[in-house]
């Protein structure tokens, strides 16, 4: 087995701490001195469940969240909760607002109507997506039954500096899958969080879902058991077979957080590196980052060359230095360097000193 690993820039699933990768290996042969492997465990044996408890109690002491906010850790990615928060919390004729920042609002938009009524209280479509709507363009329908935004836009690369204003007493519902846990949370501002984990939080399989309890109990019966919130917090997330690797993984990326100083130092870290692309990029006269100044991501940076045949190019050449993923989505074209949580500063060093030799071999 090689040890050589490149920089991984993938959008997700993405590059994960190599110390938690190191212990998941061994993990998969022995857990704890069991004899077998944590893919290999009863859900409801004591080895899985001390790594359900642990991961709980983690993320609760990583992001302060209170005791009437549950913690799931469920499957379907985020997309399964694009239906899911509706068909729990949009019955009975209600409208929910949703503020449309990009691809995957849309996509939470149009699962929100199957239903009940949607009111797109804000968006950023008319710019593609470049930017996030300022707080007095955003309309709030009358009574809405939440207000439901994407803290952070891994296709167009914007991101909220803080949560939207929301009429008194409305919870506010938020996909973070691509910004969770990368900088400190209120918690207490939100009805619900989720976020599929293969971005900052571990493997493709399953997802983090933070909500408030009196939510839970609000939501109407009748719904299929794997749907309904109820269901998943009377449970523990053990309804039916979680994905017991996948949690596993996420409790050691979250204590690899907390040793790395927790949120605070998250961000730090994570606003850095950032730093170092988005400082190239404004000195330069080649590259256009496309997001606005005041709407950049700290975890997705993208930008173009002067020309299309110049990004290939860049993408191209890049691969063979070992920087691999820097393809933008085909909706916004040129570049997207991902840099999530687990991706190294020294990363971010390597890619701004090729952007630097690109810029001058082609200009
Ligand atoms: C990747 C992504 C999704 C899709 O997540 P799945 O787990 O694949 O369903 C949704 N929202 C955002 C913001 C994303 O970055």
């Amino acid at each position: 087995m090689s040890d050589q690993r490149i920089f991984n820039f993938s959008a997700g699933p993405a590059v994960l701490p190599e110390d938690v990768l190191r212990r998941a290996q061994e993990a998969l042969w022995d857990i704890g001195g069991a004899g077998f492997g944590i893919a290999e465990c009863s859900h409801r044996g004591p080895e899985f469940t001390a790594v359900l408890e642990e991961a709980e109690a983690n993320i609760r002491e990583l992001a302060s969240i209170p005791g009437d906010y549950a913690i799931l850790f469920l499957q379907g990615g985020a997309s399964l909760q694009f239906a899911m928060a509706p068909m729990n919390f949009l019955s009975g004729g209600k409208t929910a607002d949703y503020i449309n920042t990009g691809s995957w609002s849309k996509k939470a938009i149009a699962e929100a109507k199957l239903f009940g009524n949607v009111h797109v209280a804000g968006s950023s479509e008319d710019e593609n997506f470049s930017y996030i709507p300022a707080a007095d363009a955003i309309r709030n329908s009358p009574d809405p039954a939440y207000v439901h935004f994407t803290s952070n836009n891994t296709i167009f690369g914007t991101q909220w500096r803080s949560e939207p204003e929301v009429p008194s007493g409305v919870p506010r519902f938020c996909d973070a899958s691509s910004d969770i846990f990368s900088r400190p949370i209120d918690v207490t501002k939100y009805g619900l969080i989720y976020a599929g984990a293969q971005k900052n939080l571990g493997p493709a399989g399953v997802t983090l879902v933070i909500i408030r309890q009196d939510l839970v109990e609000s939501a109407p019966s009748g719904l299929p058991s794997m749907l309904q919130y109820r269901n998943h917090v009377k449970n523990g997330s053990c309804y039916n077979t979680p994905p017991v690797f996948g949690i596993y993984v996420v409790s050691e990326v979250i204590k690899w957080i907390k040793g790395l100083g927790g949120l605070g130092a998250m961000a730090e870290h994570n606003r850095d590196k950032a730093q170092l692309i988005y400082d190239v990029l404004d000195d330069s006269d080649f590259y256009q980052p496309t997001a606005h100044p005041d709407s950049r991501s700290h975890m997705n940076v993208c930008f173009r060359s002067p020309a299309e045949e110049l990004d290939a190019k860049f993408i191209k050449e890049a691969k063979a230095k070992g920087l691999a993923g820097l393809k933008g989505h085909r909706s916004v074209g040129g570049m997207r360097a991902s840099i999530y949580n687990a991706f190294p500063r020294e990363g971010c060093e390597a890619l701004v000193s090729f952007m630097k030799e690109f810029e001058r071999q082609n200009r």
